[in-house]
């Protein structure tokens, strides 16, 4: 594995900078986060004790627009992830056109072992500790792993506490009565469905016949599932943090769905109503999951999935990363030399910020669409973004990751060359 994530991460911009023209300004520039921040979160606990938490808010890069990311409620966050991720989010934003710049915040912590009360203090804690980094025009923030509307509502309240007045516009992913998007909550999924109903087409797969396993069955995966499985794909595997299921004959993804939601167990099961019985399946790990043999394989949990131990075992011939970050750059040199297609995380999961995007200018205008026009839109940005960058892969006949950086990297040129790099300069 590379020494870090964010050494990792970094690698993408070396393999694109070879096949574009790009200043040495943008180059060194993008080298380096803006601004990273830790911060220390006391909470009260619900026995009265108090903890302290660390957290982070790192401003990658906001050249074109303020940053935008997400906050990660997770035991694994460190200062190497979050920086990572908002580096990613520069890229993503860039990728799709959305006038933003990258930025990241998490907490280190496992929020399964904590109350409700006790998240909802975290939450607020976290925005007295970072208040004075974000804002509507600075860096605003969404939700990203085990964290989710109701927290994006706390966070939004609280900073309008401190601020004195209510200011929706700086964070997304919000409840819908406090200024959230209609078309947020599915918009992540939507947007990798978008770009897998344009690509596999391409690759001449059509739903019927095309098997489908999917890593993470959270607001993203379980989503995408169910889309899928709606489009007549076949979803044999599901899985979450604690191991996942197999069917051949494919998984009834709306039972599934709703069998965990009720019982937070992922269960292979197809229900009539309100009975649900269990299928003919097989129990697998996470692991197991991403070497099956399947046509296509969406990893929708969290990073590092795909490495140089276990590439050389992925069989399916297209990776579509719903995830930020699944593959690393080793991993992706072995499923390149194996003919594997990987449809890189700034693209596929790209649905996500467009939609924050379309929240933000939503509680600017202070004038809401409706579902129809969020979705209608999200396709409108997706598919021509996906077309582009399947034309620089063909093109300049490399990966579709190095097309989509190359594309990004374009557009931040722009941004940076309009305020003057080393050969303006020179000529003065
Ligand atoms: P989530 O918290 O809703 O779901 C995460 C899922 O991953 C859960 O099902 C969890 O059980 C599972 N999981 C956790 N650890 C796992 C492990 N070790 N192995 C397998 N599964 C595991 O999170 P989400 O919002 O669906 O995000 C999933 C991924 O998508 C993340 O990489 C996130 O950064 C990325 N993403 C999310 C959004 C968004 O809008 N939600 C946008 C862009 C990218």
């Amino acid at each position: 594995m590379s020494e870090t994530l964010f050494s990792g991460a970094s690698q993408r911009l070396d393999a694109a900078v070879k096949h574009t023209k790009i200043s040495e300004d943008t180059i060194e520039r993008l080298k380096y986060p803006k601004s990273t921040i830790k911060v220390s979160i006391p909470v009260r606990m619900d026995n009265g004790e108090l903890k302290v938490f660390e957290g982070y808010r790192v401003r990658y890069d906001d050249t074109r627009g303020p940053a935008k990311g997400g906050i990660r409620f997770h035991p694994n966050v460190s200062v190497d992830e979050v920086q990572s991720l908002a580096f990613w989010m520069t890229f993503k934003c860039a990728a799709v056109n959305i006038p933003f710049g990258g930025g990241k915040g998490g907490i280190t912590v496992n929020p399964k072992e904590l109350s409700l009360a006790e998240v909802e203090r975290l939450s607020r804690g976290y925005i007295n500790a970072v208040a004075d980094f974000i804002g509507p025009d600075i860096d605003i923030p969404a939700p990203d792993v085990y964290t989710n509307q109701m927290i994006m509502g706390w966070m939004m309240d609280q900073y309008s506490v401190i601020k004195r007045h209510i200011v929706p516009g700086v964070i997304t992913g919000k409840p819908i009565a406090m200024g959230g998007s209609l078309g947020r909550e599915t918009a992540t999924a939507m947007g990798a469905f978008y770009v897998m109903q344009n690509m596999l087409p391409k690759f001449k797969k059509e739903p019927k016949s095309t098997t489908v396993a999917v890593q993470g069955f959270g607001n993203a995966g379980s989503i995408l599932a169910e889309l899928l499985f709606d489009a007549g794909y076949k979803v044999v595997a599901v899985s979450d943090s604690k191991g996942g299921i197999y069917s051949k004959d494919g998984l009834n993804i709306p039972s599934v769905k709703k069998t965990k939601a009720e019982t937070r167990k992922l269960e292979a099961v197809y229900c009539e109503g309100s009975v649900c019985n269990l299928v003919d399946h097989e129990k697998i790990s996470n692991e197991e999951l991403l070497e099956l043999d399947v046509d296509v394989l969406v990893p929708a949990a969290l990073e590092n999935q795909i490495t140089k131990e276990n590439a050389d075992r992925i069989k399916a011939p297209y990776i579509f990363e719903v995830a930020n970050g699944p593959t690393t750059p080793e991993a992706d040199a072995v499923l390149e030399s194996k003919g594997i297609k990987v449809i890189p995380d700034i693209l596929t999961n790209a649905g996500g910020v467009t939609v924050s995007y379309f929240e933000w200018v939503q509680n600017r205008m202070g004038y809401y669409w409706s579902e129809e026009e969020v979705n209608t839109k999200l396709k409108e940005k997706m598919i021509p973004e996906t077309e582009s960058i399947w034309n620089i892969a063909q093109e300049k006949k490399i990966s579709f990751r190095t097309a989509a950086y190359v594309h990004a990297l374009d557009r931040i040129e722009l941004a940076v060359n309009a305020k003057g790099v080393k050969s303006h300069f020179e000529k003065v």
